[in-house]
């Protein structure tokens, strides 16, 4: 897979931006954020490898897809990041089936 500078999700165009030392209000460092008022998605490229970059943001694409149908595990961080983990193994493991037919 490689990374998009946006994304669609729900109809909603989200840029993939990225930011050095992203952080949340608190001052806690992050590998990654979605902003549903902004519609961008941030990703730290010095938190983490090019693998990395990739599994957050798919961990972001979930958290987008999870507010969209605004799924209780919106806000699992957990469940989320397996999720994520999940379906970028999906990705990697079966890479024909993401090509286009033509
Ligand atoms: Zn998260």
């Amino acid at each position: 897979m490689k990374i998009p500078d946006k994304v669609r999700i729900g109809g909603i165009d989200y840029a993939v931006e990225y930011e050095n030392r992203l952080m949340n209000g608190g001052g806690q460092g992050l590998r990654g954020q979605i902003s549903y008022s902004n519609a961008t998605i941030k990703l730290d490229p010095n938190a983490q490898d090019e693998q990395g970059k990739k599994q957050t943001l798919l961990h972001e694409i979930m958290h987008g897809i999870a507010e969209h149908f605004d799924l209780p595990v919106r806000t699992d961080e957990d469940t989320i990041d397996k999720l994520a983990k999940g379906l970028y193994m999906v990705i990697v493991d079966n890479p024909d089936m993401f090509k286009s037919d033509d």
